[in-house]
Order: structure tokens, then sequence, then C-alpha cells
């Protein structure tokens, strides 16, 4: 273990929660009876780490996060497996992708082995949150803010890590359903140089605009366009973008400018492995509708943490209007999500070491 975790002091709660009803559970809206937290003090590093019961937390109103928003976040699951125990999928890839963004917004660097071994420890603690009924899981989510009490502008010199879970439902009730998307033609949510590569708050904020039109407009979500021409395939809403084409996989680069998500990383290994081309490159939004138009586009998904894999029905571009798959998911959507569900949860090989057993 960790030498900073060997200080873990752990209160537990003395009142805990009735738990949810698993049959009923939505996304992010209950949580466990604890959480972790880790402070950073200039001259002193990160220090005193604990796991608490779940509560508020108190923050002087000059802290930083309120203000200029310092402040980063993570996402990952933990599944009860096939064989029983517990299982987290890459969290080593969340923990190298938060020192990635930490150097990004002027955070500090923080050790990989504690962070994953702060997880561990806070669902151990927890374990008996982690639903058992299909599609659900434990999502985890770690996150770091601001704390100095200070107006002026510059980084923070105190911070809090956190770590908080939740006990989450399938993300499709009915099964795989396609959702509608809007191609975003007016507002953009990264450029060259921007904070697209990073997993922070305002990325999400600058974006809630958009979303809402697409929902006033009947779409699920957006389809991001790059930041200059808005002409180049980004990202769908708040995960990364596929496109079949030809029997062909097409996803945007990691040139910045978009979210190097842990789901599309499997996707795109998993493809490999079978022998299906694939291709991380820029294309244009005019090639997806040429293709559309040609019958050569036959599958469009999105891939996520929290859908895993979520296909794409229909898409509105200007006035322009396509369906895809005829309402259907598409075979390699499916095979995908079965592929990386089936692994998550133990009852397909983990040829690639991806699962670390709790
Ligand atoms: C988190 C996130 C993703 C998906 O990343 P995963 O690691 O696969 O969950 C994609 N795009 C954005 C903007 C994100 O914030």
């Amino acid at each position: 273990m960790n030498e900073l975790l060997k200080t873990l002091t752990i209160t537990k709660t003395t009142s805990p929660k009735a738990k949810p009803d698993p049959a009923t559970l939505g996304f992010g809206e209950v949580f466990t009876d604890h959480m972790f937290i880790l402070d950073f003090d200039e001259g002193r590093g990160w220090h005193d780490p604990v796991i608490v019961p779940y509560a508020p937390i108190s923050l002087d109103p000059a802290a930083a996060v309120f203000h200029y928003a310092q402040e980063m976040f993570e996402g990952l699951k933990t599944y009860t497996s096939a064989e029983g125990g517990l299982r987290l999928f890459r969290p080593d890839m969340n923990a190298k992708r938060t020192n990635r963004t930490n150097e990004r917004i002027c955070i500090p660097q923080i050790d990989e082995d504690l962070y994953v071994d702060a997880v561990k420890a806070l669902v151990e603690i927890d374990k008996d949150w982690v639903p058992d009924f299909p599609g659900t899981s434990l999502y985890i989510r770690p996150f770091i803010i601001a704390t100095e009490p200070f107006l002026g502008v510059r980084p923070s010199n105190s911070f809090k890590f956190i770590i908080i879970l939740s006990p989450v439902g399938p993300y499709y009730k009915g099964g795989l359903t396609p959702t509608k998307i809007y191609v975003e033609d007016n507002y953009v949510r990264s450029a060259e140089g921007l904070t697209g590569n990073a997993k922070i708050g305002g990325n999400y904020a600058i974006s809630l605009k958009s979303q809402v039109e697409a929902h006033e407009k009947g779409y699920h979500q957006v389809l991001w366009l790059d930041g200059k021409e808005r002409r180049y395939v980004e990202e769908i809403g708040t995960s990364n973008a596929f496109f079949v084409i030809d029997g062909e996989v097409y996803t945007a680069p990691l040139t910045g400018t978009i979210l190097p998500g842990i789901t599309r990383d499997s996707v795109l290994t998993i493809l490999k492995d079978r022998g299906i081309p694939v291709h991380e490159e820029r294309f244009t939004i005019e090639e997806v509708y040429k293709a559309a138009d040609e019958g050569r586009l036959s599958e469009v998904f999105a891939s996520g943490t929290a859908a895993v894999i979520s296909p794409v029905g229909e898409m509105l571009w200007r006035d322009r209007r396509i369906t895809i798959g005829g309402g259907d998911i598409g075979a390699l959507s499916q095979e995908l999500y079965d592929t990386i569900t089936g692994i998550q949860s133990g009852r397909l090989p983990d040829t690639h070491g991806w699962t670390v057993k709790l």
C-alpha cells in the first residue's frame, strides 16, 4: 500500500442510510455512507487522508473553486463480477488522466498508486452499496477543488481531493436504445490550445446551453464540431464519437481538443484485436453526410464510462436529418458493448489485464 495511505484514518458512520431499491436506480442521485478526503497545502504537500461519514463540507465563501473554477473530476465504476467479488475497470488510467488534467489547470500532481488505493479503500468500506442487479454498478467520482480563500487570480495553494460513491442503474432501462443527436453548428466546447482534453467542470458548464437547446428541439445530445471551422467531427456530448463507414471505424484523433476516453481506448484496442480497420484521424461532418447519402454509413456510436456504448439512431445537421440503422442498434455497437461489459463483469476473459479485483 502507498506510504501516505498507511496514515489513513477511518471514522465510520453511526447512522447508516437505507439502501435504495436497485430496480429503480437512476444516475448519480443517491450517495453511499462514506467519503474519502485528502488535503493539500503548499509546503506540506498532500496530507492526512481520511474516510469519514458522507456529509456536506464546509468551505470559505472566498474559496478559489467558487470564483475561478479551479476544479477537476474523474468517473469510473465498480461491478459485482461473475465470481461474486468486485472489479474496477482500468483505474490506473483514471489516475494518469487526473495528473494530465491537473497539469493543465495548475493542480499539484498526485501519486497514482495512492489514488487507486484510496478508491479501493473507500469501495471496500461501502461495498454493501454495490448494487447486484442486471446493468447496475457503483459509480466512483473522484474530484479535486481549490480551497484557498483568496480572490486574486493565481493557482490556489490549498486543495481537497475527495471521492464519493453513487449506486447507479442501467443507463438505458429498456436495453440499448438509439439516441437522437443534434449537430452543434453554433456553440463550441473546445479548440486548439483550450482545455478539451482535460476533465474539468468548466468544460461542462460551457456545454450546458447547447445541451438545453438540443433538448428543446427534441434531441438527446449534441455532436461537437471543431472550434475553428465547425467542420471536423469531435465528440458526442460528454463521450467519444465513432462512425462506421464501409465497414471501417473512424474517430477523432487525440490532438488536444477531445477528452481521451478510457472507453475510447478500450474500443480501439478491441477493434485492433479483431482486425477491424480503425482511423484515428480528422474527418468532416460533410464526409459523414456524404457517406450516409451513399448508403455507406452503417453505424454511429458514442463511448464513455456511464453508458459504455451508446448507439445513435438519428442526426440533424442544419436542416439535414439522417437516420442510421433503422432505429436498431448496429451489430458492431452491440458486439463492443457485450465485449466491454463482459470483461468488466468477468464473464469474458480479460486478455489485456484491464480489471482489478477488490
Ligand atoms: C469523461 C469524458 C469522456 C469519456 O471518457 P471515459 O473515460 O470513456 O469515461 C468523453 N468525453 C468527455 C468530454 C468526457 O468528459
